[in-house]
């Protein structure tokens, strides 16, 4: 397997690197989310992902920021609640991007550690990702659900452990709400 890892920040990406590290697979990190905002608050997120995958030593590729693209793709559903369509469309995107650099880059799978977190409708996201493979036949999206085997308490341990800092909000200025 050559895994292509989406990451959303570094606590929801640690319980599962962990647990990969002991599957023996060494996934590149890809971070991709133009959805964060503020700047600082995405450039924060982004730092600690950095340092922690260094202090793995993995391979680690920096995304795009263009937060202004995200909210013309989101246009018209702004008010929409947390899971509601917005959401789907920001996994739409991230999911599609990280799909088209894989298969750019002779990936075999991709995953999202977004599927880690309570919060998010895991249905949305695994949608999402199965649509965004589907015209890379070569490419598979890796639908493991990240909240059982113990990862979903041992995430919470290595939040305290790593001492992350670890946002009270999912990213977008509508999720301050
Ligand atoms: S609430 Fe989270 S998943 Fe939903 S649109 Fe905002 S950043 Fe994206």
């Amino acid at each position: 397997m050559k895994l292509l890892l989406h990451c959303c920040c570094a606590p929801c990406s640690a319980a599962i690197l962990e647990w990969l590290s002991e599957q023996n697979i060494r996934p590149t990190l890809f971070f991709y989310n133009p959805n964060i905002y503020p700047e600082e608050e995405y450039q924060r997120r982004k730092d600690e992902l950095k340092r922690y995958a260094q202090s793995l030593h993995l391979e680690y590729i920096d995304g795009d920021y263009r937060h202004d693209l995200w909210r013309q793709a989101i246009q018209g559903l702004e008010d929409e609640p947390e899971r509601g369509a917005r959401c789907s469309k920001c996994f739409k995107l991230r999911l599609e991007a990280t799909a088209r650099l894989a298969a750019e880059r002779g990936f075999t799978h991709i995953a999202t550690t977004l599927a880690s977190s309570r919060w998010k409708n895991l249905e949305q996201i695994n949608q999402a990702g199965h649509r965004a493979v589907a015209t890379y036949p070569e490419l598979v999206f890796w639908d493991k659900n990240w909240r059982k085997d113990g990862l979903s308490e041992r995430r919470r341990i290595l939040l305290q452990l790593n001492g992350f800092y670890n946002q009270n909000y999912c990213g977008c200025e509508f999720s301050f709400r």
